[in-house]
């Protein structure tokens, strides 16, 4: 089973797809996490895309493409696989439905978690994130030791594109960019949207429940 998920930045991409992967044992293709990674490891790439991620844009196209390509290439995928932040503009998703075509990695499902940008920008701004990727919320999901991961014990950090003045921007290229590709995953019957304002495990059921149809 092949599945993106998709959603406005803070509708709750990460967190569902730790749930899901962790579930129905999917590979996570995360193209927020690579950059970040490669970020960290200052990275030529990481470099590249620092730039635009720090100040809410999307990393063009030429830099995001063969990089998936290339995370494709290195991971063997044996059980399916969810995508989360990729494709992002309907330049990628033509690339991508190219590249996959006729193969297992055909995309099955598309879910479209949808958010109000009210409730967006409070949920980005009180984000908080463990080093390892566990994500909390200063008033809806905190941990229980102030700026602690409740798992690894590690300090909290927030994104540095998870400021307001970021996230406008990332709503607007949201807008521009990705909503097209909602439209080309619809055509193809493979949308499905979930209102995502809703709790976690409220979220987490409907998502459940769709997948255990397939
Ligand atoms: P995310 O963790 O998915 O919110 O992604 C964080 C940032 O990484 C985005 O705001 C973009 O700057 C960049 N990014 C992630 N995925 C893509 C993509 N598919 N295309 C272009 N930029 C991306």
């Amino acid at each position: 089973m092949n599945i993106l998920i998709m959603g406005a930045p803070g509708s709750g991409k990460g967190t569902m797809s730790a749930r899901i992967v962790q579930k129905f044992n999917l590979t996570h293709i995360s193209t927020g996490d690579i950059f970040r990674s490669e970020i960290k490891n200052e990275t030529e790439l990481g470099k590249t895309a620092k730039s635009y991620i720090e100040k809410g844009l999307l990393v063009p196209d030429s830099v995001t493409n063969p990089m998936v390509v290339s995370f494709l290439e290195k991971n063997n995928i044996e059980n399916g696989y969810l995508l989360d932040g990729y494709p992002r503009t309907l330049a990628q998703a033509e690339v991508y439905g190219e590249l996959i075509k006729n193969s297992s990695l055909e995309i099955d499902l598309v879910i479209n978690l949808d958010v109000n940008y009210e409730i967006i920008k409070e949920r980005i701004t009180g984000r908080w994130m463990s080093p390892e990727g566990k994500i909390y919320h200063v008033k809806y999901n905190p941990p229980k030791v102030e700026g602690i991961c409740d798992v690894s014990g590690s300090q909290l950090f927030q994104r540095k594109d998870d400021t307001l003045e970021s996230v406008v921007v990332r709503l607007e290229e949201y807008d521009n960019n990705t909503k097209p590709v909602l439209e080309f995953y619809a055509k193809q019957g493979k949308l499905v949207n979930i209102d995502g304002e809703r709790s976690m495990d409220e979220v987490f059921a409907d998502i459940e429940k769709l997948l255990e149809k397939k």
